[in-house]
């Protein structure tokens, strides 16, 4: 070989931007792309839309055609390529040529993979039925809407409630197909944590989407009518027309174990922190590849675009630039959004989840919590809607550890502030000063994000003692219900005691003093009025963080949609 030569293994996310960023570095190389699909850099997340007829042009999902590469790039794209093997020690990659079946080898100087993740289909009884189909490629795309084309398809079920679920779920009905949702686990969206997807099951329900949770799939048989019997464990069997697999993603990896290159724990290949296997000679990047968690510093997997995007950027710097003049993945916050039906749920840094699940934070990172639900825009100008916010944060400096939101409008410009202050390891102290845009049809003069961080700032400057409902048992408090007595009679927490806040200073002679007394109003800014005034009058307060609106979410009371 004369000119150095990069091989690329998959032309979607990370190996496309890889490939062009090394020809913008370097106009000398050879780049060859092998992908084994038909299609390279089509855009996977835009699927699900053109199923539910939101994008209208299949062309529009092909961000760049191999002609495109070798014009404006002079890179060489082969799809129907399926690479079978690295030979490391003779720096060769075996291809079969996927049309005609011819098998070939190609030296390379460099080798980066970006083989990405493939959906899990688990060996259960009738997968391979007709009717059931996963989502990842183009011809899956094809085959959902042929399907969905040849059949009068009334009633769809979901398998899995995560990102690729719900985005289902949204575009089938946009079809006038009725969805069912089966999750295992015990909320949809396990990305985030329960109580806060208590509000996207509420928003679902009044979409008239079914939602069977806490219960796995063991099998799929075929009725005499032609539908599909979706059983699970429960003993529950779903009918359904069509069936959407989406129970998670396994990274790509039997190319790199084949090879012999090193295998983390979770099952990804393994690389430094600018994307280095343990071959000097192979890159690894997106899907497929373990990350640090940029919060816990653990292992972790995060298959989405935005990292396999920046990865494949950092490894080609890295190749082309060496490694001291090329930046460092910095790890990963797994900061997502994800709509259904008018609703944006998004989120970054650690869950509650997670952090109890590690040891090393559970013992040696004590962390708080602070909920709210501001207006996405000033609540004077029309149309503001609820944002409902979730922040985590360290007790020991104000650290922010992470966010949810969730709402109609307005949720993930907020989570993307705050994925940048994680990014600059911010505090709660840094969201209180944070200088944002402010105009009444865009924000409000304190944001939602300012806002969050003024509520934990109060806690940790010890202005405010928070409480949660999860420990509302077990602490037995008296509890103070501070909203208007309309309010009250509309629905309250048992035994609460309502003293409107307004008449508080007149009757908190009412109020224990040798008891610890916790208070709740609506969404906990009137709580946090009350708990100053009782906290200088000398008694024992703390305000219950996120007010009745959690409340009413978690424990199903009433109708728990937003907005109302
Ligand atoms: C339906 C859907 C919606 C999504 N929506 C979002 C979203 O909204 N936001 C988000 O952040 N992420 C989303 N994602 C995830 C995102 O697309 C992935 O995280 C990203 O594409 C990963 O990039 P990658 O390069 O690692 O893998 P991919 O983009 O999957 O590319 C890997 C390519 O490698 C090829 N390949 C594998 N093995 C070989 C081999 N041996 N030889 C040749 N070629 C091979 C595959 O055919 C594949 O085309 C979505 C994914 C899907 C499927």
């Amino acid at each position: 070989m004369s000119k150095k030569r990069l091989l690329i293994v998959g032309g979607v996310a990370g190996g496309a931007s890889c490939a062009t960023r090394a020809r913008r570095l370097s106009e000398d190389s050879e780049i060859i792309i092998f992908e084994r699909g038909p299609y390279v850099s089509f855009a996977n997340c835009g699927l699900p839309y053109y199923i539910g007829n939101v994008i209208t042009k299949e062309e529009k999902l092909l961000v760049a055609s191999p002609k495109l590469f070798k014009e404006r790039f002079n890179i060489d794209v082969r799809t129907n390529s399926n690479v079978l093997l690295i030979d490391r020690k003779k720096k060769e990659i075996e291809v079969e040529d996927l049309k005609n079946g011819k098998v070939y080898r190609k030296k390379y100087d460099t080798l980066v993979i970006s083989p990405g993740s493939a959906p899990i289909k688990p060996k259960l009884e009738g997968i391979e039925l007709p009717g059931i189909f996963i989502l990842r490629t183009i011809p899956d795309m094809h085959q959902i809407i042929n399907w969905i084309k040849a059949g009068k398809i009334k009633n769809a079920a979901v398998v899995g409630g995560g990102f690729i679920g719900l985005e289902m779920t949204e575009n089938l009905k946009r079809l006038g197909i009725n969805v069912t949702i089966i999750e295992m686990q015990k909320h949809v969206m396990p990305v985030i944590d329960p109580e806060m997807a208590a509000f996207i099951h509420g928003h679902l329900y009044s979409h008239k989407i079914s939602i069977h949770l806490g219960s796995a799939v063991s099998g799929f048989n075929e009725e005499k009518d032609g539908t599909i019997s979706i059983m699970l464990e429960s003993g529950i069997s779903i009918s359904a027309d069509m069936v959407i697999l989406a129970i998670g993603i396994r990274p790509e990896v039997e190319l790199a174990r084949k090879a012999g290159l090193s295998i983390g724990n979770y099952k990804g290949i393994l690389v430094d922190d600018q994307m280095q296997t343990s071959d000097k000679s192979i890159w690894a990047v997106g899907d497929a590849v373990e990350v640090k968690d940029f919060i816990t510093g653990s292992q972790t997997l995060v298959p989405l675009a935005g990292p396999a995007n920046r990865q494949g950027r950092i490894a080609a710097d890295v190749i082309l630039r060496g490694s001291s003049n090329s930046p460092r993945f910095r790890g990963v916050q797994a900061t997502s959004v994800c709509g259904v039906l008018g609703m944006t749920i998004a989120s970054t840094g650690a869950t509650e989840k997670l952090l109890r699940r590690i040891d090393r934070y559970h013992e040696l990172e004590q962390y708080e919590k602070i909920y709210l639900h501001p207006d996405h825009h000033a609540g004077y100008y029309p149309d503001a809607k609820t944002i409902t916010i979730k922040l985590i944060f360290s007790t020991k400096d104000g650290r922010i550890l992470g966010a949810q939101a969730i709402g109609k409008t307005g949720v993930e410009k907020r989570i993307d502030v705050i994925a940048m202050a994680i990014q600059q390891k911010g505090t709660v102290f840094d969201l209180e000063e944070a200088e944002l845009c402010y105009a009444p049809q865009y924000g409000s003069a304190k944001d939602p994000v300012n806002m969050a961080g003024m509520i934990a700032a109060n806690v940790l400057r010890g202005y405010s003692s928070v409480a949660h409902w999860e420990n509302l048992a077990k602490s037995d408090p008296y509890i103070l219900d501070v909203r208007d007595p309309i309010e009250f009679s509309k629905g309250h927490v048992e035994n609460a005691v309502n003293i409107p806040l307004n008449s508080l200073r007149c009757r908190m002679s009412e109020l224990p003093r040798d008891r610890e007394i916790w208070i709740y109003c609506f969404v906990g800014q009137r709580s946090y009025y009350a708990e100053r005034i009782l906290f200088q009058n000398g008694y024992k307060v703390r305000n219950i963080s996120g007010g009745f609106l959690l409340y009413r979410a978690v424990k199903k009371v009433k109708g728990n949609t937003m907005n109302q």
